[in-house]
C-alpha cells in the first residue's frame, strides 16, 4: 500500500480533481458572465445605478476569472512536477510532504517541519 507509485496516483488523482474543479468554477463565472453583456440594449431603460453595479460586478468577475486562471496555471504545472516525481517533496529537507498537507495546501512547498522552523528564525 505504502509503494511510491501509490502516492503519484494519489497526487495525481488530487490535482485533477482540483483542475477540475477550478475549470467548472471559470466555466460557471463565464457563464454567469454572458448574458449580463448581452443585456446591454434597449429593451432596459439606462439607470446609472444599474450601470455602476454592472462595472463592479465585471470587475470582481475579472480578478476572481484571473485568480482562478492563475490557479489552472500552478495546477498544471504541480502536474508537470510531478510526471518528474518533483512534486510533493520538501524544497527545504526534501522529505515528501505527506498528502495530508498537499491536499489542504496543494501548493505547499515545504514540509510543516522546515515551514516551522522558517517561522521561528
Ligand atoms: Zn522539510
Amino acid at each position: 500500500m505504502d509503494r511510491p507509485g501509490d502516492r503519484q496516483d494519489d497526487l495525481r488523482e488530487l490535482l485533477d480533481r482540483l483542475r477540475q474543479e477550478t475549470l467548472t468554477e471559470i466555466a460557471e463565472l463565464l457563464r454567469s458572465h454572458r448574458p449580463e453583456s448581452v443585456s446591454f440594449d434597449d429593451t432596459r431603460p439606462t439607470d446609472w445605478g444599474d450601470e455602476v453595479s454592472r462595472h463592479i460586478d465585471d470587475e470582481m468577475d475579472a480578478a476572481q476569472l484571473e485568480r482562478k486562471g492563475e490557479r489552472v496555471r500552478r495546477i498544471e504545472h504541480a502536474l508537470d512536477l510531478l510526471d518528474r516525481g518533483a512534486y510533493g517533496h520538501c524544497e527545504k529537507c526534501r522529505e515528501a510532504i505527506p498528502i495530508a498537507r498537499l491536499r489542504a495546501l496543494p501548493f505547499a512547498t515545504q514540509c510543516v517541519g522546515c515551514r516551522e522552523s522558517n517561522e521561528l528564525f
